[in-house]
C-alpha cells in the first residue's frame, strides 16, 4: 500500500491540512456551564454534588450497582486490587501488552505480576493461554486457594484489559477465574462505551475500573472510576479513597492507611457534561472506524474490527502491518507528514523492572508488539 494514500485519506476524513492528533477531546455540551456553576458554589474540591451526579450517570450507563469516582484510573486500579484482598507477596495475572499503569498498580500492592499472552483477534488476554498456564502451573490447596507450584505463592487476582476499547473474551476469562478461585478485576480504562454480549465491560468481574484521562473516550482532565455490584467492596473503596476517615460530625479518626484518591468536584463537573456527549461520541467514533475499515479492506494492512458479539467504542483505531520494517516505514512516513500515529506499547515483561517476572508463552504478544500501530481516532462532527 502507498502510505501517501493513507495520509490523504486521513486528511480527507478529518477535513484538515493541519497536524492531525491521535486523539483529541471534544467539549460540545454543558462543560463551561457546569464548571462555572461548580466554581460559583466554591465546592471545587473533594466534596460536592457533581461527584455524586457523575457516579450516578456512570451507574445508569454501565448498569453497575455502585460507582466510586477517583483522581485517576491508576488510583482506581490500586484500590480495586486492595479491596479484592491482594496482599504483599500475592501474585496477580495480567497481560504484557497494556498501559504501564495496570502493572504499576500491582506493584503498589507489593504483589507480583505474572504475564499471560493476548489474542490476535481481540488483542485482550487469551482464555486458552490463561487456562493452560493455570492447569500446568498451579494447584488448589486445602483452603481452595490457587497456589503457583513454582513459587509457592497464592495467585490472588487476574486483571485482563480491554485493549483500545475492544472487549476481550471476558465471559470465558470469568469462568476460568471462578474455577481457580481467582478474583477478576477488569481494567476497562479504555473501554467506556464498549459492550460484550450487551453487557458493559467492567461489569463482569468483582470490580472494574474506568479512566477519564485527557486522551480517553471522554475526559475529566484526570479521573477514574471504580465500579462493582458488591455493596461491601463499594464501601471499602469509598473509605480507602477518602483517607480511611471514620464518618463523624467533627472528629478526625482514621481506622486504616487511606489514600487521597477522591475525584475533585470540579473534575466531576466536567465529567457530568462529558457524559451527556458520550453516546454521540461513540456513534461518531464508530463511523470513523467504519470508514477506516472500508479503506483498509482491499489492502495488505489488517484493520482491527470489533470482535463478534461485542460492541467496541473504537477508542483508538488499530492496524496491523506486515512486519516490523514495514511498521517503522509507516510510522516514519505518517509522522513526517503531520498525521500522528503510534506503535503499541513495548511488552511490559521486557522492561527492566519486570523482566524477572514469570510469564506464560507470549508468542502472540511478541508478534503483535512489532506490528500494531494506532491511527488518528478523534471524533469529527464536522464531516461525519
Ligand atoms: C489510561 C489507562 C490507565 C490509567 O488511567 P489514568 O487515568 O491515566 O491513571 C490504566 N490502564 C490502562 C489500560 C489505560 O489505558
Amino acid at each position: 500500500m502507498d502510505f501517501n494514500d493513507f495520509v490523504l485519506f486521513v486528511r480527507n476524513l478529518y477535513d484538515s491540512n493541519e497536524f492531525i492528533p491521535l486523539h483529541a477531546p471534544v467539549f460540545i455540551n454543558n462543560e463551561k456551564k457546569y464548571l462555572e456553576e461548580c466554581i460559583d458554589s466554591t465546592f471545587v474540591s473533594s466534596i460536592g454534588k457533581f461527584v455524586h451526579q457523575f457516579e450516578d450517570l456512570t451507574l445508569d450507563y454501565t448498569g453497575s450497582k455502585y460507582a466510586i469516582a477517583t483522581v485517576n484510573g491508576t488510583a482506581a486500579l490500586h484500590i480495586a486490587l486492595l479491596i479484592c484482598g491482594v496482599n504483599p507477596e500475592d501474585e496477580v495475572i495480567t497481560q504484557p501488552i497494556t498501559f504501564i499503569s495496570t502493572v504499576n498498580a500491582i506493584i503498589y500492592c507489593n504483589a507480583k505480576p505474572i504475564f499471560i499472552d493476548i489474542e490476535n483477534s481481540t488483542l485482550g488476554l487469551s482464555p486458552e493461554k490463561l487456562e493452560s498456564f493455570l492447569s500446568q502451573n498451579t494447584k488448589l490447596d486445602n483452603n481452595g486457594f490457587c497456589i503457583n507450584k513454582q513459587t509457592g505463592r497464592r495467585i490472588k487476582a487476574c486483571v485482563p484489559m480491554h485493549t483500545f476499547g475492544f472487549p476481550c473474551k471476558i465471559d470465558q476469562i470469568a469462568e476460568i477465574c471462578l474455577k481457580y478461585n481467582i478474583e477478576l478485576i477488569e481494567d476497562s480504562a479504555e473501554s467506556l462505551g464498549s459492550f460484550f454480549k450487551d453487557k458493559h465491560t467492567a461489569t463482569f468481574g468483582r470490580v472494574g475500573i474506568i479512566s477519564y484521562n485527557g486522551n480517553k473516550v471522554i475526559t475529566t482532565g484526570g479521573g477514574g472510576m471504580i465500579i462493582t455490584n458488591d455493596a461491601s467492596l463499594a464501601k471499602k473503596a469509598k473509605h480507602l479513597t477518602t483517607q480511611a476517615k471514620v464518618p463523624h460530625p467533627w472528629n478526625y479518626v482514621h481506622d486504616n492507611i487511606g489514600y487521597n484518591y477522591r475525584l475533585p468536584n470540579i473534575n466531576a463537573a466536567l465529567g457530568c457534561a462529558q457524559m451527556e456527549s458520550l453516546s454521540e461520541i461513540i456513534k461518531n467514533k464508530r463511523l470513523i472506524a467504519k470508514s477506516y475499515s472500508n479503506f483498509f479492506s482491499n489492502s495488505d494492512i489488517r484493520f482491527i474490527n470489533e470482535p463478534l458479539g461485542s460492541i467496541a467504542n473504537y477508542w483508538l483505531n488499530a492496524i496491523i502491518l506486515k512486519d516490523r520494517k514495514e511498521r517503522d516505514r509507516f510510522l516514519e512516513f505518517t509522522n513526517k507528514n503531520n498525521v500522528m500515529t503510534r506503535p503499541v506499547w513495548h511488552l511490559i515483561s521486557k522492561l527492566e523492572m519486570f523482566k524477572k517476572c514469570q510469564t506464560g508463552d507470549l508468542t502472540n504478544s511478541e508478534w503483535l508488539e512489532n506490528r500494531i500501530v494506532n491511527i488518528p481516532s478523534s471524533v469529527n462532527f464536522k464531516s461525519l
